[in-house]
This record gives structure tokens, sequence and C-alpha cells, in this order.
């Protein structure tokens, strides 16, 4: 990953929560309090329109300055998981390019942080549950020498098959932890936006 893709990924993801950010806050008016979508859009909004007046001279530039704004503008329970996974990701690469291995450690700082800051263990229902199976296939593929579409396109499948695997969960995290068995049946919005994420970056490098 190169600056320009790191720019690209940004863009493409806000592209995708603009496109899906209806269904993003349909998927929390079931479990949640209806404004996930709005948060993320409200967010990568902000952090593509920065990402213009900025002259990073390495992918980490990119990525932590993309977190910061998430931190600013996203809002809720979200914002500082994403914000923080995004600057995490980025405080690993201070280089104008990461080789797929370099990335996968990158992603996985994200996962840390997310799991810092919000405590889930896999099976929570939350961004953990699509970040960890993402995460585990990237890594598959970065160690067995595939290139970064190949390892990309696998993370984003893994990503949303965590996210559908969300639906039976009962929610031990969070606002939908309120609701107790009544969250079970319901894809997790955070797991969803994660799923954007990584599809985001396998559409930004093929
Ligand atoms: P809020 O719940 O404050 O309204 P959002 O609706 O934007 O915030 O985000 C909700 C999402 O945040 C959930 O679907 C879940 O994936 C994620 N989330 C909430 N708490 C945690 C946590 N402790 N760890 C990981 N993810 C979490
Ligand atoms: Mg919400
Ligand atoms: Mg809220």
């Amino acid at each position: 990953m190169d600056i320009n893709l790191a720019r690209a990924w940004v863009h493409t993801i806000a592209g995708a929560v603009a496109e899906q950010k209806d269904r993003l806050t349909w998927l929390d008016s079931a479990i949640g309090d209806a404004d996930h979508g709005t948060n993320m859009h409200r967010g990568f909004t902000a952090a593509s329109a920065a990402l213009d007046g900025l002259v990073p001279d390495t992918v980490g530039a990119v990525l932590i300055g993309t977190g910061t704004m998430l931190l600013s503008f996203v809002g809720g329970a979200s914002g500082p998981l994403f914000g923080g996974a995004f600057r995490a990701v980025g405080q690993t690469i201070y280089t104008p390019a990461a080789t797929t291995q370099e990335l996968a450690e990158a992603l996985a700082a994200g996962l840390a942080e997310v799991t810092q800051i919000g405590a889930a263990v896999p099976g929570d229902k939350t961004v953990v549950d699509a970040w960890t199976p993402a995460l585990a296939a990237f890594r598959h593929r970065a160690d067995a020498g595939a290139d970064l579409a190949e390892a990309a396109l696998a993370a984003a499948d893994a990503a949303e098959e965590g996210m559908r695997a969300t639906a039976p969960l009962q929610a031990r995290r969070g606002r939908a932890s309120y609701l107790g068995t009544r969250s079970i049946g319901q894809l997790d919005p955070g797991a969803a936006s994660t799923a954007l994420i990584f599809r985001a970056l396998a559409d930004a490098v093929t």
C-alpha cells in the first residue's frame, strides 16, 4: 500500500458509507439507537474532505489523519473505536509504502486498539466479529506470499462472513447488549461497517 492507495481506500470507504448510510442506520434501529449510518457518514465525509488538504509523506499520515477526523466527527461508541483503529493502523506505517505483510501487522494493531478500547471478544456481536476473521484471512494470504489484491479480497469476504455470523449472537458489548436476548436475530451494525471498510480496501486495490 502506498500513499495514493491509502487515500483511495479512505475515499472509497466514504463513498460506500454514503451509499449504505440508510442501511447501517436501519440495522442500528433494530438493536440500537438508529444513528450508526449517520455517525459513520458524518465521520468519513469529514475524513475524506480533510485528505484533500493534506500532503502526506507516509501511509501512516493518511491513516492517522483519517482516524483523528473519525475521533472528532463520528461520535457514539463507534467514533473512538474506528478512530482509534485507524490511528493505530497508521501509527505502524511510517514509510511512503507498506508491504502486504506490513499492512497485515498494521491491521492487527488496529484490531488490538479496538479490543483495548472496547474490551470485546469474538462472539460479543461487535466490530471485533468482522475484523478478526478479516485479519486472519489477510494474514494467511500475506504469509503465503499473495499480493495485496488477493489478500484484501480474502479479507473482505471473511469480514462479510463474520458480519453475517453476528445475526444469531446475543450482544455483550455496547448499546445492543441492553436488549439481552432481544438482540438475537439482527446483524450488528458496527460489524457491517467493518465489512464495508474491508470491501472498500479490496475495491480500491483492484
Ligand atoms: P452508539 O451505540 O453509541 O449509538 P454507533 O451506533 O455508532 O454508536 O455504533 C454501534 C456499534 O459500535 C455496534 O454495532 C458495535 O459494533 C460497536 N460497538 C459498541 N460497543 C463496542 C465495544 N465495546 N467493542 C467493539 N465494538 C463495539
Ligand atoms: Mg447507535
Ligand atoms: Mg448513538
